[in-house]
């Protein structure tokens, strides 16, 4: 598998402007001759169809939602993060770059991360040129706040939708495009499969998530930007539709799969409350700008609040623990999300838990209502209240949340190289699907900040850099009438065929659930070579009783939620195996990576650079074969690889 990260020479701050200067060009007039698929249109697949179209290229666009604006990135609530230092505060590219390599904990490509904050900038414009209303000062300023793992206020934000405000912006350039005609969009569509036409990657399978038809559509260039796998886990903040099965089966064609075991855990989350429950709910970062995270200094006391017999209002200030302000002083509330997590996982450990099953701790508002008064408060997260208040029915105003760290977002993600190409040519990868900028420890607000930089400022030039080299003779050759599309189709068909026969008893849902309690008990906020072996053992268990005992109601040629949740779940299943064998391999702790054996006496996470400052990618081998790992070496030039510390 050819790992050549392709990062471009020359001095750090030089090295995207010097490529794009290098890279060729398509002449407009033949940007009409190349057909573009994107698969996806979230922020970052939004973004990428409507500017290669605005470019001129003729691009199909796949969802599987039923709009484009039902994309997961609706979801996003808190806010990007940008290096504008618009508060003059200190902040700036080399601190944001620094931030995000020292927030992923040292397993960061440092050229990539570096263009990531270059462009920041660009993306606010152009957001702000779209009418994305974020939040202003009085004097009309662009308003920011603190996330995790920063010390400056760099987060541009739109209360606590900013992702739907800066999806309907991309929606918008989408729009204009699908008015013109240059992009044609296919919404209830879902990618089953890739086609490979002489190595390089030419086109998808389809499935019509409505009538069933299967279909062959072929490109050029693929652009996927299919969103996260949190979904594994059963239980998480994603979207109900987020799943791993178009990543997944580009690896299964060859795509090389990066860092799987890297999941973040987001500190906040309301916590669960029964197993019929198949949502988690996030309650933003932002909240921890004012929000104070504490629970009881003693298990009496929170035992006390478990059992409703105490109101946490009235624990006095020597009871409470405010353990991130007392265990990280400079950073306090605003520790990062894979540290916040852990600390608050060790204080229910310890017996200290409130919430109904010992699972939380406190997001209290108290002093800052205090201080700010009511109003305040409720302009800054007035909306996010109101979810809290309609989940739990409790008043936040007035008693403190109840959170509990719960699976946000995957860090891991197909392998890309500098021009976000994945070991497939042809095939691009931008967005969560990618496993490119945030090493082992996604930093809050950057989430928003990549899938756009990716899609409005990366993709548009790199595809265009791939579609010159390959000359303008070469565009649209390939046609579905090659035996390649045949060969696919027949694949994904009879896969289809294989989950309806199985005729068993078990629903797709509840294998979910299964897969999801192994990966979440194993596989999760803490991992041991022990529990991982034994995980994979049990879920390639799992699969034979999949494949073996699977009911899928309906059929396959009209609309059937079953056959859609089926496919996804046996694809989680195959990769669940995926990242325990990536976790078991990574003998180190580092951001998200929890290896329970490698922790310092105070029980942080124990890195292992000499060993695992690699990136570690998948080669798919055959399915009862073990993947074959490859390392792509990552070297740090710039920033000094140092224990990461928010003390
Ligand atoms: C509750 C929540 C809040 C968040 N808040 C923030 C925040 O404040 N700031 C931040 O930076 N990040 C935040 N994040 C993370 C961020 O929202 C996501 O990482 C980001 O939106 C992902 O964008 P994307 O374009 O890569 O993928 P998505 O928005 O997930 O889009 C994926 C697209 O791919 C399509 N797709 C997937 N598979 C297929 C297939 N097989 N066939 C066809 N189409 C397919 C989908 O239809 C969709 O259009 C949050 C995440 C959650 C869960």
């Amino acid at each position: 598998m050819n790992l050549d990260s392709n990062i471009p020479e020359g001095p750090l701050a030089e090295k995207w402007s010097n490529h794009k200067f290098n890279m060729q060009l398509v002449n407009p007039a033949n940007r009409r001759k190349y057909n573009v698929i994107v698969v996806g249109s979230g922020l970052a697949g939004g973004a990428a169809a409507a500017s290669l179209a605005e470019q001129g290229y003729n691009v199909s666009c796949f969802c599987y939602q039923d709009s484009p604006r039902r994309a997961h990135s609706i979801a996003a609530q808190g806010g990007i993060n940008a290096a504008k230092n618009y508060q003059n505060d200190g902040d700036s590219v080399r601190r944001l770059f620094y931030d995000t390599v020292k927030g992923g904990d040292y397993r960061a490509r440092e050229a990539n991360v570096y263009r990531l904050a270059e462009v920041s900038s660009d993306i606010i414009d152009q957001c702000v040129a779209q009418g994305v209303p974020f939040a202003r000062e009085y004097g009309g300023m662009l308003a920011n706040r603190s996330f995790g793992g920063a010390q400056v206020s760099r987060t541009f934000y739109a209360r606590g939708q900013t992702g739907q405000q800066l999806l309907l912006g991309a929606y918008a350039a989408l729009s204009k495009q699908i008015g013109l005609g240059k992009v044609k969009m296919y919404n209830r569509h879902e990618m089953l499969d890739v086609v490979k036409v002489d190595g390089h990657a030419k086109g998808v399978i389809v499935r019509n998530m409505v009538t069933g038809e299967v279909s062959r559509h072929a490109a050029d260039a693929v652009v996927m930007a299919t969103g996260g796998y949190g979904n594994v886990f059963f239980l998480s903040t994603n979207a109900q539709g987020c799943n791993v099965t178009a990543a997944y089966r580009a690896y299964k064609r060859g795509a090389g799969f990066a860092n799987p075991c890297y999941t973040q855990i987001h500190p906040t989350c309301i916590p669960v409350h029964g197993d019929q429950q198949s949502k988690l709910t996030l309650m933003s970062e932002s909240l921890r700008n004012d929000g104070r995270v504490w629970a009881p200094m003693c298990k009496d006391v929170a035992q006390q609040i478990r059992e409703g017999k105490l109101d946490p209002n009235a624990v006095a200030e020597d009871d409470r623990d405010y353990f991130l302000e007392r265990k990280y002083p400079s950073f306090g509330n605003l520790a990062p999300r894979d540290i916040s997590s852990r600390a608050a996982k060790e204080t229910c450990d310890e017996g200290r838990g409130i919430a109904a099953s010992g699972l939380g701790v406190f997001l209290d508002f108290r002093d800052a209502i205090k201080r700010d008064g009511r109003k305040a408060i409720e302009e800054r997260y007035g909306n996010l209240f109101d979810m809290y208040n309609c989940i739990t029915g409790a008043d936040p105003y007035s008693t403190p949340m109840m959170i509990f760290p719960a699976v946000h977002y995957t860090m891991g993600g197909l392998w890309v190289d500098y021009n976000l190409q994945s070991s497939i040519p042809g095939m691009f990868v931008g967005g969560e699907a990618n496993f490119s900028d945030h090493g082992a420890n996604r930093l809050g607000a950057s989430a928003l900040m990549q899938g756009l930089a990716d899609g409005y400022f990366v993709l548009p030039y790199t595809v265009g850099n791939y579609l010159a080299a390959q000359g303008i003779s070469k565009a649209g050759t390939v046609t579905t009438e090659h035996p390649a599309f045949a060969e696919v189709e027949s694949d994904v068909k009879s896969r289809i065929d294989a989950l309806l026969s199985v005729n068993g008893t078990e629903s797709p849902r509840s294998f979910h659930k299964r897969i999801g309690q192994i990966i979440w008990d194993k596989c999760g906020m803490a991992r041991d070579k022990e529990g991982l072996l034994g995980a994979i053992k049990d879920i390639q268990d799992l699969r034979k009783e999949f494949w073996s005992n699977v009911r899928v109601v309906g059929d396959a040629h009209s609309l059937n939620p079953e056959l859609e949740r089926a496919g996804r779940v046996a694809d989680f299943i195959e990769f669940g195996e995926l990242m325990c064998r990536d976790a078991l391999m990574r003998e180190e702790s580092c951001g998200g990576h929890f290896r329970v054996e490698h922790q310092t006496s105070e029980g942080e996470a124990k890195r292992n650079d000499d060993q695992f400052t690699f990136v570690g990618v998948w080669e798919y081998q055959g399915d009862d074969v073990d993947p074959a790992l490859h390392k792509e070496p990552l070297i740090y030039e710039e920033v000094k690889l140092a224990t990461r510390s928010y003390k």
